[in-house]
């Protein structure tokens, strides 16, 4: 690029290419097929943006949206987006009328939660639309087992009663081996049984996430639920690129140099002079840290792309900087640093944050703070 479009870039953005968007959910579709899928995004859509990734989503051919939370749902039917959608994740005291007269499908974990929608449907004179819930063995919410039957049996005479509509049935796998994700598709069809046992017809039955909807066929049921995947983001840990996946990242975090100092040998750098130059060298000062989610965890160990090459973090992570050792190359305040993107340009990857970082490519993106500003490129 050059120098002048340099210059007009922010000092910190996170570029959000929504091209990139539809394409993985156009592939990810296509791999599924016939099951269709639900593009998860909850937490502002993995630190994204709820509203303009779920518009390139459902335009890259998702059938649905999924949040966790209700307000998170609120948000998308606000910005007029009317696309089927489902909120599984809700505060004890839940408002659901305002939820059920806005058609925002609701999960359902327990016999508490099924009366209260029920009671709110009815305060309301609609039917509420739900899922059904039942914990295959992660053990985070949904029906246990032995209450199962139970709770099939009342969701049926709830729906004769006209107050509740079953539309779904689900739950989510642990990926904690192939023989666990086997177990649980095996209690998720034990759980389906006794559910038309009971009378339900449900519409959609849906188990999988994107590694199960990716590596476990027997688990793709009518829908499923993807999320990392929609951002180019590798779901297994293992070492899978996106590329392998066919899958293009969609968030380039990017700043600009915000300083550039020559050091003598010895030289400590940030708090607790953690490193000190071994040579004479140069270092660069990147204006993101832990307040936009840089990981300080990230210290001494992350890489970022300045000057057409990977550079390793020296010192510790600050709130708002951290320094990068650039050797002797020439380096200008004012360059282009990508801290993560697409790995085919060379930088590195969000999944190579979380290694360095000693978590995962899914917590580095959704952490990015609100200081810095999303810059959506590739279409609306
Ligand atoms: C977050 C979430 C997903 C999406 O998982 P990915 O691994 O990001 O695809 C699917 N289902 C439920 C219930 C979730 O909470």
């Amino acid at each position: 690029m050059s120098g002048s479009d340099a210059a007009e870039r922010p000092f910190r953005e996170a570029v959000v290419d929504l091209g990139a968007v539809r394409e993985n959910v156009a592939a990810l579709a296509a791999a599924v097929a016939p099951a269709q899928t639900m593009a998860v995004v909850k937490a502002n859509a993995y630190g994204h943006g709820a509203v303009p990734v779920a518009r390139a989503a459902l335009a890259g051919g998702a059938d649905w949206l999924g949040v966790a939370d209700i307000d998170e749902a609120h948000e998308l039917r606000g910005a007029g987006i009317d696309a089927p959608l489902l909120a599984w994740l809700h505060d004890p005291g839940a408002a659901f009328a305002p939820a059920i007269e806005r058609d925002i499908d609701l999960g359902v974990s327990s016999l508490g939660q099924l009366e209260a929608i029920a009671d709110a449907a009815a305060s309301v004179d609609r039917i509420a639309a739900v899922h059904l819930k039942l914990d295959t063995g992660l053990s985070r919410s949904g029906v246990a087992p032995e209450h199962w039957a139970a709770v099939v049996a009342r969701a049926a005479r709830l729906e004769q009663a006209g107050h509740i509509h079953v539309r779904g049935l689900f739950s989510h796998l642990a990926n904690a081996s192939p023989d666990d994700d086997v177990r649980q598709v095996e209690a998720f069809d034990r759980g389906l049984v006794q559910a038309s046992t009971a009378g339900l017809r449900p519409e959609v039955r849906h188990l999988a996430s994107t590694a199960g909807a990716l590596r476990v066929p027997a688990a793709r049921f009518d829908l499923v639920r993807i999320g990392i995947g929609i951002y180019g983001i590798p779901p297994f840990g293992d070492g899978t690129t996106a590329a392998e996946l066919g899958l293009r990242p969609v968030m380039t975090l990017r700043g600009r140099v915000a300083a550039v100092r020559r050091v003598e040998p010895g030289t400590g750098v940030s708090y607790g002079y953690t490193w000190r130059a071994e040579r004479p060298t140069t270092l660069a000062l990147v204006p993101l840290g832990y307040a936009d989610g840089i990981p300080r965890h990230a210290s001494g160990r992350a890489e970022v792309w300045i000057a057409g090459a990977r550079r390793p973090i020296v010192g510790r992570v600050a709130m708002d900087q951290f320094v990068v050792d650039v050797g002797d190359d020439h380096v200008e305040t004012g360059d282009e640093i990508v801290l993560f993107g697409d790995p085919a340009t060379g930088a590195p990857s969000a999944d190579d944050w979380g290694d360095a970082a000693g978590t995962i490519g899914y917590e580095i993106v959704t952490r990015i703070g609100p200081r810095v500003p999303r810059r959506y490129v590739g279409g609306a």
